[in-house]
């Protein structure tokens, strides 16, 4: 995109992202044809993330991260999302490393977020279930405490890093008939888990090279020891106050996947011939191209200024949802006007282009959707 850099960039960033764009290039770039095949990333790619320093950025170094903030992480992301790399699901597992460093007890901390910043423990959150979404007070997966631990029986939907997680923040209710108040996070290490499954990985329309699982819960015992935080009744809050992180994540998704389809559709048209010369000459090809680019920067503007909030801790919860509605819906229209540029190549799978329209539609729906968003900037008003 002509000269523009984010505010937020400096010296030690750039390094970063050089360093995060090499790696992308070449160590996920060829390997995503097989993720799609397989629908999932390998678990040694986590590890390798993880020993090079790509994951958990924005973790204090004292339990393992990187000691970076929210700026390394979206540079990470950006590298992916631009080129249409939507395996790894560095986003879940970046925020439930945050649950964890935000609310979880001193022990818990030391006990997970090293292994999550190696790459040795892939983090997932489970809050959707078959019959609710959006309404998250209406969960029923229930946890009974039973001495020193709790029995969980329910079901889980549509979880990111569902086949490859083995750390669940698991949404439970553990009081049947207090509403909101009744939820609570409980962590469950899921390897070798009596009563707990794995069910089918979900054919999705995009982001074929992510683990997106239903999980089931059949009396399963989990510690007490690993309710987050220590204290029933706080699931709520504590999924509330990490919202605008989540967010941000996908404003960052999303405009990195607008200049990452500009770009290419821009590398397309000067190339590609009609009637005697390359498409970018027609008068309509610069025009929506234009349109794009100008929608995509001034999205880009308003999602640095969410970057930076979210880095010192200071994006509120409207603005968060701004972000997250405004950006994802307009990927959509970008999208669809590179698209149209490729013609037929556009609709084939093998053409980046393809497997972004496809992979983007989504980010509409996933970390509350646009309706949702309205619903929190309207009660701003
Ligand atoms: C690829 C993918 C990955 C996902 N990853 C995860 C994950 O890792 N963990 C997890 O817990 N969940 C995950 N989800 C679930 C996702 O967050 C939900 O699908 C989403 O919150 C919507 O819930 P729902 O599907 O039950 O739709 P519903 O809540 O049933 O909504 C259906 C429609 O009704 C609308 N609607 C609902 N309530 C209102 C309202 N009050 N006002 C106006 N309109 C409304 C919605 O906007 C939507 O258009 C994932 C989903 C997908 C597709």
């Amino acid at each position: 995109m002509s000269n523009y850099v984010s505010p937020w960039m400096n010296e030690e960033l750039t390094i970063f992202r050089d360093a995060a764009s090499r790696f992308v290039e070449q160590e996920m770039v060829p390997r995503d044809p097989e993720w799609r095949r397989q629908h999932h990333v390998d678990k040694d790619f986590w590890r390798l993330a993880g020993r090079q320093g790509f994951l958990c950025t924005d973790i204090p170094e004292s339990y393992g991260g990187g000691g970076g903030d929210f700026r390394h992480e979206a540079v990470f992301f950006e590298e992916q999302w631009r080129r249409g790399l939507s395996g790894l699901g560095q986003g879940v597992h970046s925020i439930t490393a945050h649950y964890i460093l935000n609310h979880g007890t001193e022990e818990q901390k030391q006990r997970w977020l090293p292994a999550m910043a190696r790459g040795d423990l892939i983090g997932a959150i489970a809050m959707t279930e078959p019959g609710t979404g959006s309404d998250l007070k209406a969960i029923r997966t229930r946890a009974v405490r039973d001495g020193d631990h709790y029995v969980v029986n329910g079901a889980k939907m549509f979880i990111t890093n569902g086949y490859l997680g083995e750390l669940l923040a698991l949404v439970v209710r553990t009081d049947a008939d207090a509403g909101a108040r009744g939820l609570s996070i409980l962590m469950l290490e899921t390897r070798d888990l009596p009563g707990f499954r794995v069910g089918r990985m979900l054919e999705k329309m995009g982001q074929k090279s992510q683990d997106t699982c239903e999980l089931f819960f059949e009396d399963v015992r989990v510690p007490a020891a690993n309710l987050l935080g220590g204290r029933e009744g706080q699931g709520f809050a504590q999924l509330m106050s990490d919202l605008p992180y989540e967010r941000t994540q996908v404003g960052v998704q999303s405009v990195a996947m607008m200049e990452g389809a500009i770009a290419e559709t821009l590398a397309y048209v000067k190339q590609r011939e009609a009637f005697g010369a390359p498409l970018l000459e027609l008068q309509n090809t610069r025009f929506r191209l234009a349109e794009a680019q100008a929608t995509t920067r001034v999205s880009r503007v308003f999602l640095d200024y969410c970057i930076a909030a979210v880095a010192t801790g200071e994006l509120d919860n409207v603005s968060a949802a701004m972000c997250k509605y405004w950006t994802s819906e307009r990927l959509q229209q970008v999208l669809d006007v590179c698209l149209q540029m490729h013609g037929g190549y556009g609709y084939m799978d093998e053409y980046l282009i393809c497997r972004m329209y496809a992979d983007a539609r989504v980010a509409r729906i996933y970390a509350g959707t646009s309706e949702i968003m309205l619903e929190v900037i309207a009660r701003g008003l």
